[in-house]
């Protein structure tokens, strides 16, 4: 089979990472989390307590190392050699993330990186643009996604499970506004690839949508 490139695009919450994650590996494909890469300049960026200033975070962008070390259970990520696999998740970095994505030159940057780790092809990347913009010949486009309402749940019993005490109310209304600052902003928004497939999952399993895309691309690789 040949080695293909899957773009998954879709909303915050719909699954992107976890869905990726289980087909890379069952492909024995490279995985690439687009949305920890953008994570990680905001973290970066909040670490230096400076104002929010695009020139300033766009030279950031372009000088930092982002890695990825794929283990069994997490995708641990470095910036600069230092481990931020968790502080990239916190609330603090979820709510400043969009703004720093929609910085043009900061979408240039990582643009760039992910199109040289994808170029081999036998990858597959996660975000709100790789259909559209990173990779608009991939042989395999997915959107995904899933109704608000069941991607705060989804969200609310992940944390929760990590023994966070969280309001599901509010979830829902930062998810909301997450998507419509990524939906309306004026470079790369999120939208679906007039040849991608819509996979709505609100009513599948973790397991059904695995098995979907992996015979999608089982299709595609012929
Ligand atoms: O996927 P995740 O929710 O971790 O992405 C965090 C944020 O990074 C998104 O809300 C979006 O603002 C940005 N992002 C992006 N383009 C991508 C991936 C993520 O703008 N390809």
């Amino acid at each position: 089979m040949k080695k293909i490139v899957v773009a998954i695009d879709g909303p915050a919450g719909a699954g992107k990472s976890t869905i990726a994650k289980l087909v890379a590996e069952k492909l024995g494909y490279a995985y690439i989390d687009t949305g920890a890469m953008y994570r990680s300049v905001a973290w970066k960026f909040l670490q230096t307590g400076k104002d929010f200033d695009e020139a300033f975070i766009s030279a950031l962008a372009q000088t930092m190392v982002i890695e990825f070390k794929p283990e069994a259970s997490v995708n641990r990520v470095f910036v600069d050699g230092t481990e931020v696999t968790d502080a990239i998740r916190s609330a603090e970095v979820t709510a400043n993330v969009s703004r720093v994505a929609a910085i043009g030159d900061v979408r240039a940057a990582m643009v760039a990186q992910q199109r040289r780790m994808g170029e081999v092809g036998g990858v597959l990347m996660d975000g709100r643009d790789i259909g559209t913009v990173v990779f608009p010949n991939a042989q395999l486009k997915i959107f995904l996604t899933a109704s608000v309402e069941e991607r705060a749940l989804r969200r609310y019993k992940e944390l929760v499970a990590k023994g966070q005490d969280v309001d599901l109310a509010q979830l829902k209304e930062d998810i909301a506004s997450r998507d419509k600052q990524d939906s309306e902003r004026a470079i790369s928004p999120l939208r679906q690839a007039e040849d991608a497939l819509l996979l709505d999952t609100s009513d599948m399993n973790i397991e059904q949508v695995t098995t979907r895309i992996l015979q999608l691309v089982e299709e595609r690789a012929q």
